[in-house]
């Protein structure tokens, strides 16, 4: 029996409400598995420890977040705690456990599923079934290079720079990941970057080449300008299966994919760090993309998809359950088949359903599809 530990971090508004319907699926999971368990704790993190503790997450909360196999995260903020001090604001919470974990790697899926394949922008038969991932490197490039600054020059003019820097290992990492990634998927990993006009991009080029070849030779592996990219996401999403690339482009085209699947209550995420050399294991936080909604926190509104899927992403990535989170998606695919639905993502004719009935639904179809 293996013990998996899990630190659940609901957060504030519709993050508690949305962990619940995670824990019901966690109990679940404990119940019927004879081979894996997991553990949680649960901490405050944003507004909820500021409330508490007086900062947006306390070094215990930290320590069990290091400690953990995996964390669980909900979301932050809200209009209550919009003037306290900058440093405690709710997401300096969240961007401390990215940096001090080193979560160099954004995981951003972009499933449609078939009944709400008629919510996207693009035409049914583009997205319908589309699954791909984009992988975007987080910690480096455009955003964190130096200089970074607006200086005035001599004539009273100003100019801006911003500096795209990457080094061969930070390349690397994302590159491998890249890869192994796409092992427990489709088996195929495009490399988006600008390698016509960008020096960082020939470097990007280079080392995921020489990653593929030394590394990852049994994937199929592309490489694509990010402009085509971009491109070929909304002519034939389905050509896709992991896109890797950098901060800045990662950024644009993780937003394009997810925004063809409809709405933000159904798009999970995870962040990844580097795999210890002595177990294997790497950092890992799963968080649903959208924010706290503090329009309809404490109401029983909220979609818990995102948050239920972030959770299905960490069994996939973190546990290696492959076949549990293909029990999630699929119970997901099958509760929206049956037409219930959260407001966010309400069609005529469809049954409109709470968060508690629509985590209960999920459940029961687990409990169906497992029998
Ligand atoms: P938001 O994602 O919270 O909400 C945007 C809109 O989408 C709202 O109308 C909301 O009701 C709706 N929505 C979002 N998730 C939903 C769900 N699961 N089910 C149903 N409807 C859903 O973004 P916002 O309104 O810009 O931000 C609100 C607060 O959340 C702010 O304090 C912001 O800083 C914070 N925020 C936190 C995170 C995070 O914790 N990672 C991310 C984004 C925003």
């Amino acid at each position: 029996m293996s013990t998996h530990s899990l630190l659940l971090l609901p957060g504030d508004g519709i993050g508690v409400e949305t962990m619940a319907e995670v824990e019901r699926i966690i109990a679940f999971l404990n119940a019927r598995s004879n081979s894996a368990k997991f553990e949680t704790q649960s901490d405050l993190v944003g507004g909820a420890a500021f409330d508490k503790h007086g900062v947006s997450i306390t070094e215990d909360a930290m320590a069990k977040a290091t400690a953990a196999d995996a964390i669980i995260f909900g979301s932050v903020g809200g209009p209550k705690w919009d003037s306290v001090p900058y440093e405690h604001r709710p997401e300096a919470g969240l961007l401390r456990l990215r940096k001090d974990l080193d979560l160099f790697a954004n995981l951003r899926p972009a499933i449609c599923y078939p009944a709400l394949a008629d919510a996207s922008s693009l035409k049914r038969d583009l997205v319908e079934g589309l699954d791909i991932l984009i992988l975007r490197e987080l910690t480096g490039g455009t955003y964190f290079g130096e200089p970074k600054e607006i200086v005035t020059l001599e004539n009273g003019e100003k100019r801006a720079v911003d500096t795209t820097l990457y080094t061969t290992r930070e390349v690397d990492r994302i590159a491998r990941m890249g890869f192994d990634l796409a092992r427990k998927r489709r088996n195929k990993v495009h490399m988006a970057a600008k390698w016509n006009v960008m020096r960082s991009g020939v470097l990007w080029r280079e080392v995921t080449a020489a990653v593929h070849k030394s590394y990852a030779a049994d994937v199929e592996y592309h490489e694509i300008l990010a402009d085509n990219c971009a491109m070929q996401l909304i002519r034939n999403p389905k050509q896709f299966d992991v896109v890797v690339t950098d901060n800045l482009f990662g950024d644009i085209l993780s937003d394009e994919a997810a925004m063809m699947t409809g709405s933000l209550g159904m798009l999970p995420s995870a962040s990844l760090g580097a795999a210890d050399p002595k177990t294997g294991k790497r950092r890992a936080l799963y968080e649903p993309v959208h924010g706290s909604a503090p329009d309809i926190a404490g109401q029983g509104l909220a979609n818990p998809i995102a948050t239920i899927a972030s959770f299905g992403m960490a069994l996939r990535y973190s546990f290696d359950m492959g076949k549990e989170a293909d029990l999630v998606d699929g119970a997901i695919a099958k509760v929206l088949e049956k037409g219930l639905r959260t407001g966010d993502i309400m069609q005529p004719g469809m049954t409109k359903v709470g968060t508690s009935e629509m985590g209960s639904a999920i459940l029961k179809e687990m409990e169906a599809m497992a029998a």
